[in-house]
């Protein structure tokens, strides 16, 4: 039986755990991505954190972060090393506008003891969950390691520029004219598909199923039919050195994780800004400030240890910083499958992850692949129709 052929564009956690999950069912899959490595967007986040979202009503987003938390942690555990790539350490949620209820039967989300309070500098009445089911995770790590399994194929320097129709007996251009190609060349199908072009109009790549998981840069290539939008974010990173850090991370109003090795020592990481509608992706002091303010919110004993780093203090080593753009849907949740199955049959995204593609990526893939390798879906029909992206395009 000839493989099935898929192209996906982006090779971010997005566009990875596409291709993995394709090709853990047998597909052959191409990753192409503008940049000359993979995780050259959001994904190139240092270190960032998966964890659930609880709700009392216990709110699809809920279910589907719980979900996703899974799936991220069968990835992690089969494919990278605990404690120097991720680490399930658990998450204390602190709630700095208050406490978040839990839905009766939560098992893996609980209130924080006082000595999970203590250990993060809080007062022992102050709002806090531990979320058990989360952890941290170094996205490039996981990225590289997704995109390593056998049946895909990575190509870096094919920044693609449109994704267009063809028929049967189709044809390529290949600049000096109109030719066909077989054998090593693209293969030539007898059914419709997709061909992958560069700014030159040149073939990138063909497919009867195309995959866009290009971040923010998703809307162009999918002819506007998602109302994608870029949202910039800038974490603040440093040296432990001395000072006295929670053992593990802490969300809620941004969020802190500390004692991960990242180039060559023990470093602490604080984020993160949100910024709509910026693509820009250089560091800014004004964001710096902005993460101590909200860390100052969230761990009042933690700002007052990296104060002197922020402050550029003499004997302090300096705040380092890295901004990169997220892409969000107005209902913050991801677009997975076909994106308008009349007009556009086998293109499909799995992109608008926002602020959760750890959390949620890698479910998105698996359910993008059971779908096109006709498996049932993995998640409640509720939970799966969260997630269509063509909710949109209806
Ligand atoms: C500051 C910050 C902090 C964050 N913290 C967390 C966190 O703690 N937990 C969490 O879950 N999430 C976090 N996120 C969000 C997370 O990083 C994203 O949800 C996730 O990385 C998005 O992955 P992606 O694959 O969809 O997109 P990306 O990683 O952006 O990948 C898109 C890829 O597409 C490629 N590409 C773009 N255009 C083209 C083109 N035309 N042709 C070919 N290739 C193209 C790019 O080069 C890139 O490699 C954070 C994000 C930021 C910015």
């Amino acid at each position: 039986m000839t493989a099935r052929r898929c192209a996906v564009i982006g090779g971010g956690i997005a566009g990875a755990s596409v291709a993995a999950s394709l090709a853990r069912r047998g597909w052959q899959v191409q990753v192409l991505d503008a940049a000359a490595q993979p995780a050259a967007g959001a994904s190139g986040l240092p270190v960032g954190l998966f964890a659930p979202h609880v709700s009392p009503d216990d709110a699809i987003l809920s279910r589907l972060t719980r979900a996703g938390v899974q799936a991220t942690l069968q990835q992690a555990r089969a494919l990278l090393v605990q404690g120097q790539d991720w680490n399930a350490s658990g998450v204390l949620e602190h709630g700095v506008k208050g406490a978040r209820r839990l839905p009766a039967h939560d098992t893996s989300s609980r209130p924080a003891t006082p000595a999970e309070r203590a250990a993060a500098g809080l007062a022992a009445d102050a709002p806090a969950l531990w979320h058990a089911q989360a952890g941290w995770l170094k996205p490039a790590r996981l990225v590289r390691a997704l995109l390593t399994q056998p049946g895909i194929e990575w190509r870096g320097h094919c920044a693609v520029a449109a994704v267009v129709r063809h028929g049967a007996g189709w044809q390529l251009q290949d600049g000096a004219g109109w030719q066909l190609q077989d054998g090593a060349g693209w293969q030539l199908q007898d059914g419709a598909g997709w061909l992958v072009q560069d700014a030159a109009g040149q073939c990138l790549a063909e497919a009867p199923l195309v995959v866009v998981a290009a971040g923010p840069h998703s809307a162009a290539l999918l002819g506007a039919r998602l109302p994608l939008q870029p949202l910039r974010g800038q974490i603040a990173w440093g040296r432990c050195g001395d000072a006295r850090l929670p053992p593990f991370p802490v969300n809620g109003h941004g969020s802190l994780v500390a004692g991960i090795a990242h180039e060559g020592a023990a470093a602490w990481f604080v984020g993160s800004t949100f910024e709509r509608a910026s693509t820009d992706t250089q560091v800014r002091p004004d964001d710096h400030a902005a993460n101590l303010a909200r860390l100052q919110l969230l761990l009042p004993a933690a700002a007052r240890e990296l104060a002197p780093q922020f402050s550029g203090a003499a004997g302090s080593p300096a705040v380092r910083g890295w901004a990169g753009v997220r892409a969000t849907l107005p209902d913050r949740l991801p677009a997975v499958g076909p994106v308008d199955e009349a007009a556009a049959p086998g293109l499909w995204a799995s992109t608008g992850m926002g602020s959760r593609g750890l959390t949620l990526a890698v479910l998105c893939g698996e359910l993008l692949a059971a779908r096109a390798s006709g498996e049932p879906a993995p998640l409640a029909p509720q939970l799966a129709a969260a997630l269509a992206a063509q909710r949109y395009t209806r």
